[in-house]
């Protein structure tokens, strides 16, 4: 079958940053443990989606997302300072860190540490993939229905379907 809305699929990528032309390598899913998702309801970036719907297993791919239609543009004004009281216990955190951080309504995001001073520590908030273009070379493993139970959960169950959770 082909890659439709509701199918799982299950695919290896080589994803690679582009800076300035340069290939710069991001990750990898091999096919010891391939990405496994349920198509089509928006787990995966919408133009990733659009770039593999109706491929089929055994068919390989190579494209390009502009950073706009991967993880947005950079926003330099997205820096925020937290007061050095924060790390009291943890210490405080070294240049190029990511920090686990959660904002008000609960929601969990990353922050790079980008400046030091002993009164604040300076974060970029900004998605550590913002404001590249990336460039993905994929292979489709696998292309199957999505169970009853994989539905309602709205996510894939492994590449078979049973894998518990
Ligand atoms: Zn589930």
């Amino acid at each position: 079958m082909t890659i439709t809305p509701n199918s799982v699929v299950a695919l290896t990528y080589k994803l690679h940053a582009i800076n300035n032309g340069e290939k710069e390598f991001v990750e990898e899913a091999d096919k010891s443990n391939p990405l496994v998702f349920l198509y089509g309801v928006g787990m995966m970036l919408p133009k990733f989606e659009e770039n593999i719907e109706g491929l089929k297993q055994g068919d390989t791919i190579d494209f390009e997302l502009v950073a706009a239609d991967a993880y947005g543009e950079k926003d330099e004004s997205a820096v925020a300072q937290l007061p050095a009281d924060m790390f009291k216990e943890s210490g405080i955190p070294p240049v190029g860190e990511i920090l686990p951080l959660q904002d008000n309504q609960g929601n969990q995001f990353r922050a790079r540490v980008v400046e030091v001073s002993p009164e604040a520590v300076v974060v970029d908030l900004n998605h550590p993939m913002a404001g590249q273009n990336l460039h993905f070379d994929i292979e489709i493993l696998n292309v199957r229905e999505a169970t009853e139970e994989e539905l309602s959960h709205g996510h894939a169950h492994g590449v078979d379907g049973h894998s518990g959770h």
